[in-house]
C-alpha cells in the first residue's frame, strides 16, 4: 500500500517524538498520537494530529505505530498492555524509534510476532534539532521488504540505513554510536577545563579544535551552543545517555569485549546525575569536570 494512504500512530511525544510526529503532520500524513503526558498530546493536536487518551485507541486507528519511549521498560509496558496493540485490531507494524538495547528489542519482537504484528527496530541519532529538521540517521533492522515499504515514511525523519533483518541489530549500531557521542562529550569537557584553567579562551579553543584534529560532535555542536553559552539544554537527558552507555557496556561484556574507556564514560554520566539531579541535561557532564577543576567553561561576555 502507498505510504501516503496509510494512517500513522505515534506513542511518546517527548524531545524526539514530538518533532518527529510533527514532521509527519507537515508532510500531510494522518497521525494519531498519545503520551502519558496529556499536555504533550494537546500540543500535537494543536498542530493537526488526532489526540488519544490511550494506546489502544491509537493502535485501533493506525496501520503503522511509531514508538519514541525512554527505555525498554516503557516499550515493554506499552506493548504488554492488555488493551494494547493487538487487541485494538488495526496496527500491523510497530516501528520502535526508541533506544532500548538489543535484548529489549528482541523481547519486543517476541511479544508482537505471535499477534501478527511486525516489530521494526529503528533507533535514531541526531537529537531534537535533527528531529525538527528531518536530518536524523535512522538505523533500521527488519526484513528487507518491510524496510523498503517503510523507506518513504522514514525519509521524513532523515536518512534511513538498513542494518539487517533481525530485531536488535539496529540497537547495537545505535549503542556504538552513542558510546562515541558520550565519550566525545566527556573528553571534550576534560580538554576544555584544562585549557580554561591554564588561561585559554574557551571560544578560541573551540575554533582551534574545530580547525584541527580534535574536532568531534561535542566541539562542533554541544559545547559551543550549550556549554559556552551556559544554556545546558541539548534536549537529551543525561539519564538517557547513561542508559545507552550502560546498555552498550552490557552488550560488550556479553560478547567478551573490554570497554575501559566506555566504563569511565558511564561513571561520568552517573556523576552527572548525582551532581545535577534526574533532570540533568547531557551537556551537564561538563559541570562534573568544572566542579573538579574549579573553573567554568563559558564564553567571555559580549
Ligand atoms: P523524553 O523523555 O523527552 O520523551 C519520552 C516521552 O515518552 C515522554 O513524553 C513521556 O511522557 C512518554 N512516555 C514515557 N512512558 C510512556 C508510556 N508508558 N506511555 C506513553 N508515553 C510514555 O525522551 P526523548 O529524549 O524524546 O527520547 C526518546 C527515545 O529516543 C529514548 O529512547 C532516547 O534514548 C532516544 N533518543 C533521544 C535523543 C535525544 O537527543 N533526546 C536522540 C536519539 C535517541
Amino acid at each position: 500500500m502507498d505510504a501516503n494512504s496509510l494512517t500513522y500512530g505515534f506513542i511518546g511525544l517527548g524531545n524526539m517524538g514530538a518533532p518527529m510526529a510533527g514532521r509527519l503532520l507537515d508532510a500531510g500524513l494522518a497521525v494519531h498520537v498519545t503520551d502519558r503526558d496529556p499536555a504533550a498530546v494537546r500540543r500535537l493536536a494543536e498542530r493537526g494530529a488526532s489526540g488519544h487518551g490511550d494506546i489502544a485507541s491509537v493502535a485501533g486507528a493506525a496501520d503503522v505505530v511509531f514508538l519514541s519511549l525512554p527505555d525498554g521498560a516503557a516499550v515493554e509496558q506499552v506493548l504488554s498492555q492488555q488493551q494494547g496493540l493487538a487487541a485494538a485490531g488495526r496496527a500491523r507494524c510497530v516501528v520502535d524509534l526508541s533506544t532500548i538495547g538489543p535484548d529489549a528489542a528482541r523481547r519486543a519482537h517476541a511479544v508482537l510476532a505471535p499477534q501478527g504484528i511486525e516489530y521494526v527496530d529503528a533507533p535514531v541519532s541526531g537529537g531534537p534539532t535533527g528531529a525538527q529538521r528531518g536530518t536524523l540517521a535512522i538505523m533500521v533492522a527488519c526484513p528487507r521488504p518491510r524496510y523498503d515499504r517503510l523507506h518513504g515514511v522514514l525519509s521524513h525523519f532523515g536518512t534511513p540505513f538498513h542494518l539487517g533483518s533481525d530485531a536488535g541489530q539496529a540497537q547495537v549500531m545505535k549503542l556504538a554510536n552513542n558510546l562515541l557521542s558520550a565519550t566525545a562529550v566527556a573528553i571534550t569537557a576534560e580538554a576544555m577545563a584544562l585549557g580554561v584553567k591554564a588561561g585559554l579562551d574557551p571560544s578560541t579553543m573551540i575554533e582551534v579544535i574545530n580547525a584541527g584534529s580534535g574536532r568531534n560532535s561535542a566541539t562542533v555542536d554541544k559545547f559551543p551552543k550549550q556549554v559556552l553559552t551556559g544554556q545546558f539544554n541539548v534536549g537529551f537527558a543525561a539519564r538517557l545517555a547513561h542508559k545507552d552507555v550502560r546498555l552498550c557496556l552490557q552488550e560488550a561484556e556479553r560478547r567478551g569485549i573490554p570497554m575501559m574507556v566506555g566504563a569511565a564514560v558511564k561513571e561520568m554520566l552517573v556523576m552527572t546525575n548525582a551532581l545535577c539531579g534526574p533532570q540533568a541535561d547531557y551537556a551537564e557532564v561538563a559541570r562534573v569536570v568544572e566542579n573538579f577543576a574549579g573553573v567554568q567553561i563559558r564564553a567571555a561576555p559580549g
